[in-house]
């Protein structure tokens, strides 16, 4: 059987393919980008259009109190919490994901006095590194970075933050969750895990491995839209104390006794700062609610499926490419990335035969599998291309050399 024919018996078995027509997806496209942006709902402009011409437009300022706008970054967090295996009251979708890394950092540090290195890895995600170093330059903290097999001798007395993304960015390779928990708490340090590149597409057990805090993006396979609202974990055992720096109003105990004097909210609400995005929040509520009626289970069945059938197409029409990745998907989370020395040029031309993929500094061509909308047919014909590109050498096309703003 071919790898085309196996693909419409892989379709026609897959219990999630009737997710697909719940996304608006150009035709002619194969987005294997949704790690990146994730496709938008087809439900996500019918409810921004009623709530901006009815909750916006006719109830003004009461839909504070009547749309439920005030509610609205507890209320989606809630709605989050069961993708990373947390409760309900512990997650909050607010700001972005580098504002919440800088308040949840900084409560961290204040929370270990005497200790002032956070641990990370050198390649994390740059914002995420940018973020503890902007805390250095505060002379509040103390930037240790060590290469991943180094990260136990690395915990010393010294750390009070482990902060690690699960899901790497660029190769996808996956952190041992539980075992990095244990070992930071073992040496009296916290952890911080950015669930960036795992929400909504990997099952994460906050609450079992025992994480202390967590991050995680909206626009990436939470399908929340540009700029979407990110959200943040507390575990409950550290909302009675916790102090984050960014002390507005919203994470007041009071926002409308309007007292001179700052008091944190109780639990997570305090994480809030200014007035929550009701708009960018509506937006994400529907693609959370989306994505959570699919669950982190079975999208995560979908999305090693889909990838284990990428590297099998790509084997079958051949393409010379590096795999960056683990080549076992236990390993990886939903995503493959591959060396090349032109990958900004052959991801063009992939673009310009309508696979659309990434291209990440300085060699990688990253493609993403989110599993609530690709089809197996897809990965059939995203390698066929990728496999074209390669042996009839388009790539080399001089209008695919210039680089955009954002690649
Ligand atoms: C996408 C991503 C971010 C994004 O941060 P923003 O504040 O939304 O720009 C942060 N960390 C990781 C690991 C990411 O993958």
């Amino acid at each position: 059987m071919s790898v085309l024919d196996k693909a419409r018996v892989l379709d026609a078995a897959d219990e999630l393919a009737p997710f697909r027509e719940r996304f608006t997806l150009p035709a002619g496209v194969i987005y294997l980008d949704g790690n990146s942006l994730g496709a938008l709902p087809k439900r996500t402009a019918e409810v921004l259009a009623r709530v901006v011409a009815r909750e916006w437009g006719e109830g003004l300022i009461s839909s504070w109190n009547s749309a439920g706008w005030f509610e609205m970054a507890a209320r989606v967090g809630g709605k989050i919490a069961p993708l990373v295996g947390a409760a309900p009251h512990e997650v909050i979708a607010c700001d972005s994901t580098s504002v919440n890394l800088f308040k949840l950092i900084a409560a961290a540090l204040a929370m270990r006095p005497g200790r002032r290195v956070v641990l990370s890895e050198p390649g994390n995600f740059p914002t995420d590194l940018y973020m503890i170093a902007g805390l250095e330059a505060q002379g509040l903290a103390t930037r240790r970075l060590a290469e991943r097999e180094r990260l136990l001798e690395a915990l010393d007395k010294d750390v009070a933050l482990l902060m690690l993304t699960h899901v790497h960015y660029k190769t996808g390779a996956l952190h041992d969750m539980a075992a990095l928990t244990r070992a930071a708490h073992d040496a009296g340090a916290l952890v911080l895990w950015d669930l960036s590149h795992s929400t909504g597409a990997l099952p994460v057990d906050l609450r079992g491995v025992g994480a202390d805090f967590a991050v995680g993006c909206g626009y990436k396979y939470l399908c929340g839209g540009p700029g979407a609202p990110a959200f943040a974990f507390v575990a409950e055992r550290h909302h009675e104390g916790l102090a984050q720096p960014l002390t507005g109003w919203f994470g007041h105990a009071a926002p409308f006794e309007f007292s001179d004097d700052y008091a944190p909210a109780p639990g997570i609400n305090r994480l809030q700062c200014g007035t929550p995005p009701v708009l960018g929040l509506t937006a994400l509520e529907v693609g959370v609610d989306l994505i959570a009626e699919i669950g982190a289970a079975r999208l995560y069945a979908k999305s090693r499926a889909l990838s284990e059938f990428f590297l099998e197409c790509l084997a079958e029409f051949g393409a010379p490419l590096e795999l960056v990745s683990p080549a076992d998907s236990d390993q990886r989370g939903s995503q493959l990335s591959f060396r090349h020395s032109h990958a900004y040029a052959l991801c063009q031309a992939l673009i310009a035969r309508g696979v659309i993929g990434d291209f990440r500094a300085s060699d990688v061509l990253r493609l993403g599998f989110a599993p609530a909308y690709l089809s197996f047919a897809d990965m059939a014909e995203a390698a066929r291309h990728l496999s074209e590109v390669l042996s009839s050498g388009e790539w080399q096309r001089a209008g695919f050399r210039t680089r955009a703003a954002v690649t």
